[in-house]
C-alpha cells in the first residue's frame, strides 16, 4: 500500500467560506477572523503577493525578497 493521505481527523477544521482546512481550531479561528473575508491589507512591492496579516507579509518579504540567498533572483 502507497498512500500518504491523511487521515481526515488530521485536519479536521475546514473553513465554511473558503474551504481551508486547519489541525487546529484556533487555527481556524484566527483564519477566519484575521484573513477570510478580509480584504488584503499589506501588498508586496516585488510580487503580486498580497495578504492580510501583518507577520506573513513580514516573512514574505523576508525570504522572497530580502534574504541573501534569494536576493539576487528577485531584484528589481
Ligand atoms: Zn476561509
Ligand atoms: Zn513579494
Amino acid at each position: 500500500m502507497f498512500r500518504s493521505a491523511l487521515p481526515s481527523a488530521e485536519r479536521a477544521f475546514q473553513c465554511a467560506r473558503c474551504s481551508k482546512r486547519y489541525k487546529r481550531k484556533g487555527s481556524l479561528m484566527y483564519h477566519t477572523r484575521n484573513e477570510c473575508g478580509q480584504p488584503p491589507k499589506y501588498f508586496c512591492d516585488f510580487c503580486p503577493y498580497m495578504t492580510t496579516i501583518k507577520s506573513n507579509f513580514t516573512r514574505h518579504c523576508t525570504m522572497q525578497h530580502f534574504s541573501e540567498r534569494s536576493s539576487r533572483r528577485c531584484r528589481v
